[in-house]
């Protein structure tokens, strides 16, 4: 199969070409005949399947041959970096049709938003930030056309169903409504239920993670995840990395503290400012950093196709968390590695993840690494070895009882 199947409006059909598509994903072949033909879909999905595109450029095509100079798309997405990904992937699968998108999201200028929004064919928006327009009636979604709703899940985890529901009364009722979600909690089988007309459902392999990407656990005492981690690092080729921490503060410090091991390595946690959340992400992307170091909300959406490895230094708190960390490698057509750090407290969550991708994930551990050690960095990584010492000292000097434990693996003497 390949696009000319889809019989997209010419301008449509050169966005596919610019993005350097061939042949459309499983979700996209199966939700982008069901979306030109009108019907809600209910798309089962998680990220790295396609499915931004599944649901792009139908939507790009329909407007192609409606009236201009209102918004007649509205994507609601729970983060804004997210957010910010589908209205680029709107620009590039767009480019060649005129339709103006935009995107709409907090901790920035409302006004530039304002005036794009006067322009907007397509809005891309996170419900906070599109709330606080709709209140103060400066964005018009009267003449709305598709509605849709992205991660669905994650919404319902960050607690925005009810600023959904509240946006839904704003949206006129003879609309299409499409809603993507990577698993079916109660409340979004509810809310599916409310909203969606007749729907089409679309799966992609029930709940399970993409089959381009392998993963093992590593088990390790929580001391020595630190050293364990630089260990693997150091064994592994890796491409660009992202390592998931269970808490913000935990990303912050294993940010650094992979830095100071000599990796170009940068964090992402909801306490930045959005210029530094940009940055982070920018810099991931374009390969500056090679690890990204990121709490499971700040990391939601991510798309980095480079991203080789996914290392859960700490274990997710569900098994759809782990679906959903692991969704940022094997992207598209690329295969990826996930390994994820567990310790004795772990056992019950590991069960969980063996039980969700239906085999028992392979248990390794490292010839080469001293799993008795108290807390010493092993003293043949190459990273540690490269840095100078006094940066140990600082980092050492620097650290305060509530961090301590976070900072176990610096060693006491100079490895
Ligand atoms: P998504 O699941 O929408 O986040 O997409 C995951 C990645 O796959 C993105 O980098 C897309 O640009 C890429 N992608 C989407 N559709 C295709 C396709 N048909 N061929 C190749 N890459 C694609």
């Amino acid at each position: 199969m390949n696009f000319e199947t889809f019989n997209f409006h010419p301008p449509v059909a050169a966005g596919v070409a610019a993005a350097g598509y061939i042949t459309p994903t499983s979700i996209q072949a199966r939700a982008i005949p069901q979306v030109l033909r009108r019907r809600d879909v209910m798309g089962l999905a998680q990220t790295g399947t396609g499915k931004t595109a599944a649901f792009v450029l139908p939507i790009l095509n329909r407007l192609m041959g409606n009236k201009k100079g209102c918004i007649r798309a509205l994507v609601m997405a729970p983060t804004r970096e997210l957010a910010e990904q589908i209205h680029q992937a709107v620009k590039t699968l767009g480019c060649k049709t005129r339709l103006k998108s935009t995107s709409v999201y907090g901790g920035v200028g409302i006004n530039p938003q304002i005036q794009n929004l006067k322009r907007a064919d397509i809005v891309v928006a996170c419900p906070g930030r599109l709330l606080d327009h709709i209140g103060r009636r400066t964005v018009d979604l009267s003449q709305l056309d598709v509605l849709v709703i992205d991660e669905a899940d994650q919404m319902f985890d960050m607690g925005f169903l009810p600023d959904i529901r509240r946006i839904l009364t704003h949206l006129p009722r003879n609309r299409q409504t499409l809603l993507f979600s990577a698993t079916m909690p109660a409340e979004i089988r509810r809310l599916a239920g409310d909203i969606l007309r007749d729907p089409v459902t679309v799966q992609m392999g029930a709940t399970a993670p993409a089959d381009t990407v392998s993963h093992a656990l590593y088990p390790v005492a929580p001391h020595l995840k630190t050293a364990l981690l630089l260990k693997l690092l150091g064994n592994t080729r890796t491409e660009s990395v992202l390592v998931f921490t269970r808490t913000k503060h935990r990303a912050k410090s294993l940010g650094k503290n992979l830095s100071l091991a000599g990796y170009r390595s940068t964090s992402l946690q909801g306490n930045l400012s959005q210029g530094r959340r940009q940055a982070a992400m920018d810099g991931f992307r374009d390969g500056t950093f090679q690890i990204l170091v990121a709490t499971d909300i700040a990391a939601r959406g991510i798309d980095v196709t480079r991203v080789s490895h996914v290392i859960n230094y700490d274990i997710p708190s569900t098994p759809e968390a782990y679906i959903h960390r692991i969704g940022r490698t094997g992207r598209a057509t690329r295969s990826g590695e996930a390994f994820t750090l567990i310790t004795g407290e772990d056992r019950e969550m590991v069960l969980a993840i063996n039980r969700i991708i239906g085999s028992q994930v392979e248990q390794r551990t490292l010839s080469n690494f001293d799993y008795s050690s108290p807390v010493r960095i092993p003293d043949d990584c190459p990273q540690w070895q490269r840095k100078p010492h006094h940066q140990f000292y600082a980092l050492k000097k620097g650290r305060n009882k509530k961090t301590s434990r976070l900072n176990d693996h610096i060693p006491a003497k100079r490895p």
